[in-house]
């Protein structure tokens, strides 16, 4: 047994091994170990292989799941081996076959996945000149999606993808490995061989599995890195599940531009789906997700994460949140109410993986659909594609009924799976067990009469089967054709050849019927196959309009404005709140939120916030770019009013979140931050920079943030919303004419302050942050030994005050120094050189790079 096991093993190094004995998976050596160590079980030792003991650990068949589920969770992949041979069918030990792989980033068992979250299985292939072939794909979803990008943005892209595994090739470059190394802290890192990374069998897998002749109907001919990705990817996602994805026919190539970017940081300072802490509410998803089901949650994530540029499709879906607003909202929320997840049990059908009772479920979905198609008969735009694509298959729900009980076994090998009436054969052994209990009772009556013994029984149990028990008693009176089957305390039990034969009859009409069940549900499985595509439509468009129902739902509750888009590049909001700091304050307080206008466009685009700290600026902020980002999903936003422009990224610089586990200090952390962004926007780019140069000295700080806001300003010309506790930065305004100031209102009562949380115009007065502290709690001694401190300095100042010109521009020479590569293009004369020149001067200016 060892042997085989050991055969298995070195099919999967790298993944722990599950092997079935009995009822139990065992693993063994270095799996025992660490399965021991991350679940806590009990590690032994057994028996001898090559005179060593063996080191076992294991867990039961039943409660697998939950190991499973415990181990993947740590990023660990799992091969299960099962026993598939027939005990005793051959000498030496059973037949034994991995029939599945669970990895991280291709779970598809409903049980161990987050109902609100993708599992996304990612490869990266290196190509050459920097670049970077990308190929992903959810198994439960079937969508795969290939990108290529510049290996310096590969952080960027996985953040985007967020996959739960990522693949590579062994065969990478010392600096690619890096990078992988990097990623690897987040996310399990998986290496695959090199082989397996081939461009044009990549390409040409793609177009079998969507069976087309080329890849140029989805834009995806021109890929060969991200054909390369696929590739093995498609290998890996069919050598885990067992077989071919037939499920997967969906391809979407994703370009640089498509979307609005919203980089890694963007989302954590918004909170978008994970609070700063690591939390996963309060956040602007877990405020607009009152989605009825997995699927709808599941895109509405999407949805908010992936924002596109053209606003055709943000159109089309607020209109149709605009026409469910009206009443439907309310009973088509109702009908979703309970619908199964159509979408992960599309991909176990194709898998092969589904289990009795989320047919039940699809059954009952599909009445939905049907019901919910209904009320959406007639309705323009994006609801009549939704109305199309409810349709179920047609015969889908029909098979389902006829052939399934309605409350099926959890698993088809228990039986109880068919319904009576599907299968004449089966009815008939059901038949057999049925008269089963008749016959028992007419025999005990029988053996009672015949004996004379009053309390004899006749009983059946699993280990020994049927048979007579007599009590001690009465044995005396036992009959001579009775034999004996076995012997307990105060019974003897007996079996006679009527009873064996009928015993024979029975077992195995049950095993009969069982192995009819098993084959009836692969039947089934098969004919659903052809139903596939219609469901993975069918299941995307209730998501859809679960989405669309809850955004209706949403913008009714939380009292919010549709936005119109212009053309002309600006942002116009009136009375724009924070979604979630308005929510948690009617929790907490009760308090209401002070809504805020923002008027931005092409003669003002940047404000200068200054005012208390605690005053509302950050708050402020991210409202403006949340009313944007909600906009540009298409939904409705948290205002009385909103118009917005083009937008292609939403770049933000916000507080001093320590990156500890990158062991970066905060200001080099800052800088990095603000030097990505100056790199990445553009005039149509909205930039939050909060309280930039707070990280380093007074003058050093104050220096960065004058450089950076002219910079914005001047060159990258992006919409900016610069808060700043420098109120030297108030004197920006005066010479950048697409500047304004304003500040957060706050005024005195006595010594101490009241926020308004209101933007007005111009710079703040002061500073207030020796009341902030006071309001914090800090000593009364300390407020004010700061309260005369502050005084002297401000004496001091006043008495040396020298007026000094921050955003004067360097001079010339050094603003504008040419690099060396500059200097020598600038000295060549094309019409001088020959062409054996010409080419000398390449390599060299080459060389400069
Ligand atoms: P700052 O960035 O100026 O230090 P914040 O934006 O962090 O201030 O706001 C501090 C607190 O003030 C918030 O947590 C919130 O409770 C409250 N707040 C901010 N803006 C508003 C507003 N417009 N209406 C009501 N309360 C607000």
């Amino acid at each position: 047994m060892m042997a085989q096991y050991l055969g298995v093993k070195k099919e999967y190094p790298g993944t722990l091994v599950f092997y079935r004995m009995g009822d139990f998976y065992e693993l063994f050596y270095e799996d025992a170990e660490k399965a021991a160590r991350l679940l806590d079980i009990t590690l032994t030792r057994r028996g001898m292989s090559a005179g060593e003991p063996v080191v076992m650990a294991g867990v039961p068949f039943h409660s697998m799941e939950n190991y499973l589920a415990r181990l993947i969770k740590c990023g660990e992949s799992v091969a299960i081996c099962e026993q598939v041979g027939e005990v005793g069918a051959s000498k030496g030990p059973v037949e034994r076959k991995v029939l599945r792989v669970v990895t991280p980033g291709t779970l598809t068992d409903t049980e161990l996945l987050n109902d609100k979250a993708e599992a996304v299985l990612l490869a990266l292939h290196q190509g050459p000149k920097h670049r970077v072939g990308l190929a992903w794909l959810s198994v439960t979803q079937g969508a795969l999606q290939l990108a290529e990008c510049d290996a310096d943005d590969l952080a960027d892209w996985v953040a985007r993808v967020a996959p739960s595994e990522i693949l590579h090739s062994a065969d990478v470059s010392p600096g690619f490995a890096q990078r992988l190394q990097a990623l690897r802290a987040s996310v399990p890192v998986t290496e695959r061989p090199g082989f397996q990374f081939d461009s044009g069998l990549g390409q040409r897998k793609l177009q079998e599995q969507l069976h087309a002749a080329s890849l140029s109907a989805w834009g995806a001919d021109d890929l060969p890195c991200a054909h390369a990705a696929a590739s093995a990817l498609l290998a890996y996602a069919e050598h885990t599940q067992g077989r071919a994805l037939s499920h997967v026919q969906q391809l979407q190539v994703v370009r640089d531009g498509e979307r609005i970017e919203l980089p890694p940081a963007t989302r954590r300072n918004l909170e978008l789906v994970q609070t700063l802490r690591g939390e996963d509410s309060p956040t602007v998803f877990s405020l607009l997700d009152t989605c009825m089901t997995g699927m709808g949650s599941r895109l509405l994530k999407s949805w908010l994460l992936e924002p596109l540029r053209d606003r055709r499709v943000a159109q089309q879906r607020l209109d149709a949140i605009t026409g469910l607003r009206e009443q439907l909202w309310q009973k088509l929320r109702g009908d979703l109410k309970g619908v199964s997840d159509v979408e992960r049990i599309t991909a176990r059908i194709a898998l092969r993986q589904v289990r009795p009772r989320e047919l039940v479920g699809l059954r009952w979905a599909l009445a939905q659909s049907e019901q919910l198609a209904r009320s959406l008969q007639g309705l323009p735009g994006l609801l009549s594609e939704v109305f199309a694509d409810l349709q179920p298959p047609s015969g889908c729900a029909q098979r389902l009924a006829a052939t399934l009980r309605e409350d099926p076994a959890a698993l088809v090998r228990d039986g109880g799976v068919i319904a009576t009436g599907h299968d004449g054969d089966l009815d008939e052994l059901r038949a057999i067990q049925d008269n089963c209990d008749g016959f028992l009772l007419e025999l005990e009556t029988r053996e009672r009469a015949r004996s004379g013994i009053a309390n004899l029984r006749v009983q059946y149990n699993k280990v020994h089967g049927f048979y007579i028990e007599v009590s001690q008693g009465q044995l005396d009176k036992v009959p001579d054709d009775y034999r004996r089957r076995q012997t307990l305390k105060n019974a003897e039990r007996f079996i006679t050849p009527e009873l064996k034969a009928f015993e024979d009859k029975a077992l195995s009409a049950q095993e009969r019927a069982l192995a009819r069940e098993k084959w009836l549900y692969e039947q089934l499985l098969d004919a659903l196959q052809e139903h596939v595509p219609c469901l993975t439509r069918l299941a995307r468009a209730l998501a859809t309009l679960d989405v669309l129902c809850a955004l209706a739902e949403r913008s009714l509750t939380l009292n919010w404005c549709r936005p119109q888009f212009m053309k002309e590049p600006g942002i116009e909001i009136t009375q724009g709140r924070h979604p979630v700091v308005e929510a948690r304050l009617a929790e907490t307080t009760g308090g209401a939120f002070i809504p805020n206008d923002t008027r931005l466009g092409p003669k003002q685009r940047m404000q200068v916030i200054t005012g208390p700290n605690m005053g509302g600026k950050s708050t402020y902020m991210r409202q403006v770019a949340l009313i944007c980002l909600l906009g540009a999903m298409g939904s409705y936003v948290p205002a009385q009013a909103c118009r917005l422009g083009p937008l292609d990224a939403i770049h933000t610089r916000i507080g001093a979140a320590d990156d500890l586990a990158n062991a970066q200090s905060t200001f080099m952390l800052e800088m990095t931050e603000a030097a990505q962004i100056l790199h990445g926007a553009t005039a149509q780019s909205l930039v939050l920079m909060d309280e930039i140069g707070r990280g380093t000295s007074t003058f050093d700080g104050l220096a960065l943030a004058s450089g950076i806001a002219a910079h914005l300003h001047d060159k990258t010309q992006a919409f900016t919303l610069f808060a700043t506790h420098y109120f030297e930065l108030t004197e920006f305004p005066a010479k950048h004419h697409c500047a304004v100031n304003v500040h957060v209102g706050a005024t005195e009562s006595g010594a101490d302050i009241v926020f308004l949380h209101e933007i007005q115009p111009g710079p703040a007065s002061r500073s207030y942050g020796i009341q902030v502290a006071k309001l914090a709690g800090m000593p009364t001694g300390v407020v004010n030994h700061a309260r005369h401190a502050l005084a002297a300095l401000e004496k001091h100042q006043e008495q040396s005050r020298e007026q000094v010109d921050l955003f004067a521009p360097p001079p010339a020479a050094e603003a504008a120094a040419p690099t060396q590569l500059e200097a020598t293009l600038a000295a060549l004369d094309p019409d001088a050189l020959t062409p054996r020149d010409a080419l000398d001067a390449l390599y060299t200016l080459k060389k400069l790079l």
